[in-house]
């Protein structure tokens, strides 16, 4: 069953569990919480749970953990579907933890029939109180001990909403000395008259995460119920509570949650930033969630790989934002299509040029791809270039335009920059130039060989496009670890805006999300909010790693 590859600590449980016979097939799940929208963490758990049943041959639950009325939308359970599909993944089932309310409100009756669990009158400051710190024994509710009719009757009476939020709790009757926390008494129930995403008003009282998580991988007989490392300490109660229901004995396993440099991750974090206005929405495609990836111009293959290289660790780690950037500039560099764009342009005029000539030039769609073919790109002799690559006093190893020196045009002629033109200001307006009409690309018998090449555009036949570029949301490493508000370390400069910029004609035609790469300028694709008049292009990724990190003061 094993490849070639190394197995994850998950994989060797599972093989091992399979080879015992333990199981026949294995069954994951992924359980969102739907009070946001997935962020790249996510997908770190999605490849996994995924993936895993995937390499097994078994099957994987899409269930919303819905079980807090108060946070959860139904937007938030569209965006969640869509993004597991965009990233390639069948979920077996989708269901709601809030589909098991009636069976949960069983299980809890079974455990106050079995003396486990008793209805307490205790605010939660004397809950928190009672409960004490790990290092000394916890001291027992006055109401621990109520008889079992008393709980039942209570208990149901909770449930027709007799009482107030806060009024009454159910808890586990376990074991308030114990080392682990969750175990002094937990709550399992708390009251809250609040309107429920799918059951209404139906339910008055709510399981806790703890209460809801576990009984609900045992409902749907999941094998391997996988999760980040912070629920370590929760696994006894998982199993305390398995064993007393006496139910599908489903096993946690924990693995460490995706941190990524620049980025934060938690869904709380990110809906501050879309609520007070940091960011245009949860796709703004400097965000870390799926859909602003999506947005962005990231493929779900991107994501993937990018899963898979990063692993699965049992220790808290901090993964480099620059590895994200890596995996999709490889897919890109394989997949998008080359188009040249000029982001700061200044005018060519190619003086020997005939006027009123324009030629169709013919240039390879991407050169990592024979099958993606050629496309003709009109050419005349007034183009716009980029200002950065003319120098008036060349560096040291200059290879493109200066006074004197000679450049390839990218698939079309060699041209010799003769003069330049400066406006009132200082600022260079035009540069004149000569060409080599025997040194067209793929017919050049100048026997001149230059070093530069140049990517331009036909001033007459470009097209208009406004152009995104973002940088880091965020100037320091690890944002959230920061002292204050996470918020002050956001990065003043991630968005830049180019109004007008000139790109292919062909451009025009893109459909949006449509990948291209601006050949010497990055990864760009379309964005959603572009129309047939004005074009709006984001950069996915640079073609480099130019990011250099802000010296701490
Ligand atoms: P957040 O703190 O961002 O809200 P969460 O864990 O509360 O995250 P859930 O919707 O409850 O979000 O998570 C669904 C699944 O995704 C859980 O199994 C959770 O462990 C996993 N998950 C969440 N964040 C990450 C992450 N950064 N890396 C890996 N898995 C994650
Ligand atoms: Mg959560």
């Amino acid at each position: 069953m094993s490849e070639e590859k190394d197995l994850n600590f998950i994989e060797e449980i599972i093989e091992a569990d399979l080879n015992i016979g333990k199981y026949h097939t294995i069954r994951t799940r992924f359980p969102p919480e739907p009070n946001g929208y997935l962020h790249i963490g996510h997908a770190k758990s999605i490849c996994l749970n995924f993936g895993l049943a995937l390499k097994y041959g078994g099957e994987t639950n899409l269930r919303f953990d819905d079980t807090n009325p108060v946070t959860e939308e139904t937007e938030y359970v569209d965006s969640i579907k869509a993004d597991v599909l965009w990233l390639g993944f069948n979920w077996a089932k989708e269901l709601y933890a809030s589909d098991y309310f009636e069976q949960l409100y069983g299980f809890a009756v079974k455990l106050i029939q079995k003396g486990l669990a008793f209805v307490d009158d205790s605010s939660s400051e004397e809950i928190a109180i009672q409960k004490k710190s790990p290092s000394e024994p916890g001291i027992e509710s006055p109401y621990r001990n109520r008889s079992v009719e008393e709980n039942l009757e209570l208990f149901a009476n909770m449930r027709l909403g007799k009482y107030e939020d806060g009024a009454k709790v159910l808890r586990a009757k376990i074991d308030m000395s114990s080392p682990n926390m969750h175990l002094r008494d937990p709550i399992l129930y708390r009251i809250k008259h609040a309107h429920h995403h799918r059951t209404g008003d139906e339910w008055c009282i709510y399981p806790l995460y703890d209460f809801a998580h576990g009984q609900s991988d045992s409902i749907e007989r999941i094998t391997h119920s996988i999760c980040t490392l912070e629920f370590i300490p929760h696994r006894p109660l998982y199993d305390w509570l398995i064993e007393k229901l006496e139910i599908f004995p489903s096993k946690q396993y924990e693995f460490a949650r995706l941190n990524l440099t620049y980025t934060v991750m938690s869904k709380r974090k990110l809906l501050q930033l879309v609520n007070e206005g940091y960011v245009s929405g949860w796709d703004d495609p400097r965000m870390p969630t799926l859909s602003a990836y999506r947005r962005k111009g990231y493929t779900p293959e991107s994501i993937r790989e990018f899963c898979d290289r990063i692993g699965v660790q049992k220790r808290e780690n901090l993964i480099d934002l620059g590895l994200l950037e890596y995996c999709i500039r490889e897919h890109l560099n394989r997949i998008a299509e080359r188009r040249m764009a000029v982001l700061d342009p200044v005018k060519l005029i190619i003086t020997n040029y005939p006027e009123e000539q324009t030629e169709e030039l013919s240039t390879e769609n991407n050169p990592e791809n024979k099958d993606a073919g050629t496309r003709m790109v009109p050419f005349s002799g007034t183009l716009w270039i980029e200002r950065e690559d003319f120098m008036e006093l060349p560096a040291k190893k200059w290879f493109r335009l200066a006074p004197g020196t000679m450049v390839r045009l990218k698939s079309a002629y060699i041209i010799r920059c003769d003069d330049f033109v400066k406006d009132e200001n200082g600022n260079l307006k035009e540069i004149l130039a000569s060409y080599i009409p025997e040194s067209r690309s793929g017919a050049d018998s100048s026997g001149i060989h230059v070093k530069g090449t140049i990517h331009w555009l036909s001033v007459a036949h470009a097209a208009t496009a406004e152009i995104r570029l973002y940088d880091r949301l965020f100037k320091v490493e690890n944002p959230a670890m920061e002292e204050g508000d996470f918020k002050e370390y956001i990065n003043p400069d991630s968005l830049h805006i180019i109004e007008r910029a000139y790109i292919e004609p062909s451009l025009k035609d893109a459909a949006a999300g449509e990948k291209f790469q601006f050949i010497r300028k990055g990864y760009f694709c379309l964005d959603t909010d572009s129309t047939a008049e004005h074009l709006v292009f984001n950069r996915t990724v640079t073609l480099k790693d130019g990011w250099v990190k802000e010296t701490k003061k």
